[in-house]
C-alpha cells in the first residue's frame, strides 16, 4: 500500500459477524480514512481507525491501514504487532475453512508455541536476584507477549515492607504512577474481587465500574486493562497489571491464561527473593544493630583492601569502643545496654559518609572503613562522631562517651593483603586502648609521621569540653 491509495482490500474476507449495514457503515468510514492518508492527515486517520477497531476489533481492513498508519508515522514497533495480529487473524479466518484433520493439527501446533511462551517466561521469572529485577524482566517480556504498553505492580498495604509500586513502561510511553491512578487500581481491585481468572476492562472507558474515573483513564491513555492478584500460600503481595494504550489488540483468552500463570511464578519468585533475603540477613548482619556483623566486615573489609591496593588510594579504618559500658548494665539493667547499643549503631550509620562501611565488630565496639581516606580526615570524622554520642545519648540523663582509635592501611612488597588486614585491624586497636587510658571519651591515632596527637582528654565518662575541631569539607 502506497502512500495516499489505500485501497480497501477486497480480498479481505467479510467478517462472519458484520451484517450488510455494518459493513456499509464501515467501508464509509474507511472511505474517509482514505482521503485522511491521501492528505497525510495520519493523525485524525489514527483515531477514526481506533475507533473502528474499538467496535470491531477483528475487522482486518482496518487493521492492515493501521499498520500502513503506524509505520508512516515511525511507529515500528506497533506497525510490527499490528502485522503479526493480521497475519493470526487471517490464518484463524482461514482455519475456519480446513478439514477436522487440519484443525486439529493446527491446535496442536498452537498449543505447543504457548506451552514454549509459558517456558519462556517462567525462566525470566526466576532468573532475578531482585524483587525490582525479577519484575522488570518480567514486566518487560509481558509487554511484549502481550502488546500491552505498560506493567505495574501494585503492593498489597500489609506486603508492601516500605515498597514503593513499580512500573514497567513500554518505548514512548508515559508513567501513570500517580495517586489518581493508585485510586483507581484500589477502587478496580475492589470490585473485582474474584481470583480464578484475571480482571479485564476493555475498553476501559466503557467500564461501568471505572465511570467514576474517565478523566483520568484519558489522561493517561488508558485504553485497555488487566489485572490479577499475586498470591502465595493464600496471603496476596499485591497486584499485577497491564494496560494498553491503543486499541489495536484485544487480549485472548490465551493471553489471560499466559497472564495468571506469569502472576502465580511471579509471586513464588517474590517470596522466594523476600526469604533468601531474609537469610542473607541473617548471616550477614547484626540483629540488635542492624549494622553488618563481624564476618560480613572482615570479608568486606579484604574487597576494600584489595580495591585501595590496585587503584592506588588511602584506607583508614576506626573501632570505637562505648566506655565503662559494664557500669550501664550493671547499673541499668541489660535492656538499657541494649538500648545504648541500638542508638549508637543509627547515629553511626546515619553519620558517617556515604560510601563508608559500618559495623558491630562484637560487645559494645564498632568499626567504621573509610575507602579512598586519609587517616587525619577518618580521625576528624570520629571526633565530630564522638562529640555527637557525648551530647546526644543518656540512660537516665547519665552521659554515654566512647572512645576511638584508628589506623591506615600500609603497603609493603611483602606483605600479604591478609596480613596488610591484621596489621591495620591490630594498630587500631592499639590505639582504642591507648584512647582508654589517655582517659577515654576520646580519639587517637598515630599520624603517618609526626607526634602522638591524641585530641581532647577529658575527665573519664564526661562528656567532652575539648574545642571544636574545624573539619576540611
Ligand atoms: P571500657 O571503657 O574499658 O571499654 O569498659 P567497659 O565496661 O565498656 O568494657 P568491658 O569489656 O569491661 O565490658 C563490656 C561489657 O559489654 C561486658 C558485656 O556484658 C557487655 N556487652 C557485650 N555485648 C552486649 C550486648 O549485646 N548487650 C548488652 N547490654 N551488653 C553487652
Ligand atoms: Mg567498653
Ligand atoms: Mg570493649
Amino acid at each position: 500500500m502506497r502512500l495516499g491509495t489505500l485501497k480497501l482490500n477486497a480480498a479481505a474476507p467479510r467478517h462472519p459477524m458484520l451484517s450488510a449495514f455494518e459493513e456499509n457503515e464501515l467501508l464509509d468510514l474507511m472511505s474517509d480514512v482514505e482521503l485522511l492518508l491521501k492528505y497525510r492527515n495520519y493523525s485524525e486517520a489514527s483515531v477514526r481507525l481506533q475507533q473502528v477497531m474499538e467496535e470491531h476489533p477483528d475487522y482486518l481492513p482496518a487493521k492492515e491501514a493501521l499498520q500502513e498508519v503506524y509505520r508512516l508515522t515511525g511507529q515500528a514497533k506497533r506497525a510490527q504487532d499490528l502485522e503479526k495480529e493480521v497475519r493470526a487473524l487471517s490464518d484463524q479466518r482461514a482455519k475456519t475453512q480446513l478439514s477436522p484433520a487440519a484443525k486439529e493439527e493446527y491446535a496442536k501446533i498452537e498449543r505447543r508455541q504457548f506451552a514454549e511462551k509459558v517456558d519462556g517466561l517462567i525462566r525470566i521469572i526466576y532468573q532475578g536476584q531482585s524483587l525490582e529485577e525479577t519484575f522488570e524482566t518480567t514486566a518487560t517480556e509481558l509487554l511484549s507477549l502481550l502488546k500491552a504498553d505498560r506493567c505495574l505492580l501494585v503492593f498489597a498495604e500489609d506486603a508492601r515492607h516500605g515498597q514503593s509500586d513499580l512500573e514497567c513502561c513500554a518505548k514512548d510511553v508515559d508513567s501513570c504512577l500517580d495517586e489518581g491512578v493508585t485510586e483507581l487500581l484500589q477502587v478496580w481491585f475492589r470490585e473485582n474481587p474474584r481470583f480464578d481468572s484475571p480482571i479485564v476492562s476493555q475498553p476501559a472507558q466503557r467500564d461501568p465500574g471505572l465511570a467514576l474515573f474517565r478523566h483520568r483513564l484519558a489522561q493517561h491513555q488508558i485504553h485497555a486493562m488487566m489485572a490479577y492478584p499475586l498470591i502465595y500460600k493464600s496471603s496476596s503481595l499485591g497486584w499485577l497489571v497491564v494496560q494498553q494504550c491503543v486499541p489495536y489488540y484485544s487480549w485472548s483468552e490465551g493471553d489471560s491464561t499466559l497472564f495468571s500463570v506469569a502472576c502465580g511464578h511471579l509471586a513464588t519468585a517474590f517470596e522466594n527473593l523476600r526469604s533468601f533475603s531474609e537469610l542473607q540477613d541473617l548471616a550477614f548482619k547484626d540483629g540488635l544493630t542492624g549494622l553488618y556483623n563481624r564476618h560480613f566486615l572482615k570479608e568486606r573489609l579484604g574487597v576494600e583492601l584489595s580495591n585501595a591496593q590496585r587503584l592506588q588510594y588511602p584506607l583508614s579504618l576506626a573501632i570505637l569502643d562505648v566506655d565503662h559500658f559494664k557500669r550501664v548494665n550493671d547499673t541499668y539493667g541489660h535492656p538499657a545496654g541494649d538500648a545504648v547499643l541500638r542508638k549508637l549503631g543509627f547515629l553511626l550509620k546515619t553519620n558517617v559518609r556515604k560510601g563508608c562501611v559500618v559495623a558491630r565488630w562484637g560487645g559494645e565496639e564498632f568499626l567504621v572503613v573509610f575507602p579512598n581516606m586519609e587517616m587525619d580526615v577518618g580521625a576528624l570524622i570520629m571526633e565530630r562522631f564522638r562529640e555527637k554520642v557525648a551530647q546526644t545519648i543518656r540512660v537516665a540523663e547519665q552521659v554515654v562517651t566512647i572512645s576511638a582509635g584508628l589506623a591506615q592501611a600500609r603497603w609493603d612488597s611483602v606483605s600479604s593483603l591478609d596480613e596488610i588486614q591484621a596489621r591495620l585491624v591490630e594498630e587500631a586497636d592499639q590505639n582504642l586502648y591507648a584512647a582508654k587510658r589517655n582517659g577515654r571519651n576520646q580519639v587517637h591515632w598515630n599520624p603517618l609521621t609526626g607526634a602522638n596527637p591524641s585530641v581532647n582528654v577529658p575527665p573519664t565518662g564526661v562528656a567532652s569540653a575539648s574545642p571544636t575541631l574545624q573539619l576540611p569539607f
